[in-house]
């Protein structure tokens, strides 16, 4: 027994049939109502009042028909069940009946009314069954409304069947017929190549459609096969996946110029590499020049200073002999000359081996080597010990000298000239007093050759470094000017560095800098 609470009105011109039909419905029904109708009238105001849940009528009225009332039923509320049930129809009728909407169509026969109850449970489940499937319809078809992926459905032609309006938005056209014409060559193709699949499996692809409106839209086509009441359909979705493509084609073209970019830079590079290699080889050819230009200059200076120094002995030696030998037959005047061509012709010898260093300084190949500057110095000074001596010179090397990058042959050269100007240029009166000791500063060990001389004065300390600068006479102070240049450039090509401090009377302070020697771990 159902007790769910249910008005039934139930039209039928019989008195006993309604009885009957009443009876049987109680059995089923707890809570039922019944309208009985029996006239036109009454089924007016039935109709217009709204106020019944199904419908029981029977055909042969006298006041009308079963078809009559169904459809004025239907008319009003389509959702409404209603079952025939009558001894006077015929299967026209029923076939007729049905078509309209008619729920069931039971016989007046006396067997027959228990029927009318299931019937009539069978016809409100069905309707409520309706309701509810049109109700997930409507929201399924709301949300697909609002979808901004184009939804639809096609038949293998690419006829569209149904669709939701963001198709027609996306493709940027007015109607579904237009989004048709637009899809229907992709479905065509598409229906084909599904259809020529073993197991046809979604597809994807992507398209890009002109829309009317002139622009451009990139789409992926997603299609998968369902057969609906045993007709294939093709039912796709369509996505706008044009601001993705729009940055993959732009991260196309930064690539593509950016390897433009780097074709341009190697080949630039080649190109400059190749020219580089050129001027390496210029370079070589040229240092080979030099070094052949080099030696035969060092052969020519040697060769020339050879040349010039024989004469320069031959008039001092001969000079020497007319002094020695023919001295009583000179007069002071004679001997004063002689002696002055002598000193003169010394002089001049002094010049030429000193410019000789000076040239070799700058065209000989200097290896570099760690070098022990106590050794160095001690063998300066043991080589100037009777020039040291004769001038009564105090002479204070601080010990221990570390070990610098150099070359021994330059740095006895430097330290015998510094040593030679330290006793040299002293006041007359003075005994010389030299100081030597060195700074380590890492990288980089500083020498120091100090001496209590007459001093340099600011303007001159630069330029006594350069060749042939000379502050004093030569009856002063005798020289050749030559000496702190090979200091210089000795030092410099050894990759070191020279300068001087000192102030006019208070004595100088000459150093060099040259690379700490470190012993490799
Ligand atoms: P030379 O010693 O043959 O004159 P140098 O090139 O060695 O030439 O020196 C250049 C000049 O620098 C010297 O003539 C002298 O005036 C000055 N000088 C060099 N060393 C000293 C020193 N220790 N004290 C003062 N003056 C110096």
């Amino acid at each position: 027994m159902t007790n769910l609470p249910l008005t039934v009105l139930l039209i039928d011109d019989n008195r006993s049939d309604r009885a009957l039909a009443i009876r049987e419905l109680r059995r089923a029904f707890a809570q039922l109502q019944i309208k009985e109708i029996r006239e036109a009238r009454e089924f007016e105001q039935v109709l217009d009042a709204d106020a019944f849940d199904a419908v029981i009528t029977d055909y042969q009225l006298g006041w009308s028909n079963g078809l009559e009332i169904l459809r004025a039923i239907k008319a009003r509320y389509p959702d409404c069940p209603i079952v025939m049930f009558t001894n006077t129809g015929s299967e026209e009728i029923a076939v007729e009946a049905l078509k309209s909407g008619l729920d069931d169509y039971i016989l007046k026969e006396p067997n027959r009314y228990v029927r009318l109850p299931a019937s009539v449970q069978l016809a409100l489940e069905r309707k409520k069954n309706e309701r509810r499937a049109a109700l997930v319809e409507l929201r399924l078809q709301s949300l697909l409304n609002r979808l901004d992926v184009g939804v639809f459905r096609a038949t293998s032609e690419g006829v569209l069947l149904e669709s939701n309006p963001a198709l027609v938005q996306l493709l940027g056209v007015s109607s579904i017929a237009e989004a048709q014409s637009l899809l229907q060559p992709y479905l065509q193709k598409s229906f084909q190549s599904l259809a020529n699949l073993s197991s046809p499996e979604p597809q994807e692809c992507e398209i890009e459609f002109r829309r009317t409106d002139g622009m451009s839209i990139w789409t992926t086509l997603s299609l998968t096969f369902n057969t609906i009441d045993g007709e294939m359909v093709l039912e796709g979705l369509l996505n706008n996946i044009t601001e993705r493509k729009r940055a993959e084609l732009e991260m196309q073209q930064v690539n593509q110029m950016l390897e433009e970019r780097v074709k341009e830079r190697t080949a630039e590079l080649e190109s400059a590499n190749g020219e580089l290699r050129q001027v390496n080889q210029e370079l070589e050819d040229l240092t080979q020049r030099l070094s052949i230009a080099n030696q035969e200059l060092e052969e020519f200076a040697n060769s020339v200073s050879h040349d010039l120094r024989a004469p320069l002995r031959i008039i001092a030696g001969m000079s020497q002999m007319l002094l020695e030998e023919r001295s009583e037959q000179l007069d002071a005047l004679s001997s004063d000359l002689i002696q002055r061509i002598i000193k003169n012709a010394q002089q001049t010898d002094r010049l030429i081996i000193d410019l000789l260093s000076y040239s070799r300084m700058g065209q000989t190949k200097i290896p570099l080597q760690p070098i022990n500057l106590s050794f160095v110095v001690t063998d300066v000074l043991r080589r100037l010990e009777p020039e040291l001596e004769r001038q009564q010179v105090l002479v204070t090397v601080e010990e221990p000298l570390p070990r610098v990058m150099g070359n021994s042959l330059i740095l006895s050269q430097v330290f015998t000239n510094l040593l030679t100007n330290a006793v040299k240029f002293v006041a007359k009166d003075t005994h010389p007093r030299v100081r030597l000791w060195a700074e380590v500063f890492n990288e980089w060990t500083r020498i120091w050759v100090e001496d209590n001389g007459i001093g340099i004065t600011a303007e001159n300390l630069q330029r006594i470094f350069r060749v042939f600068e000379r502050l004093h006479s030569d009856e002063e102070y005798p020289g050749t000017g030559i000496g702190l240049g090979i200091v210089r450039k000795g030092i410099e090509r050894i990759g070191g560095r020279v300068g001087v401090e000192s102030q006019p009377g208070r004595g100088s302070q000459f150093w060099i800098e040259l690379l700490t020697y470190t012993e490799s771990p």
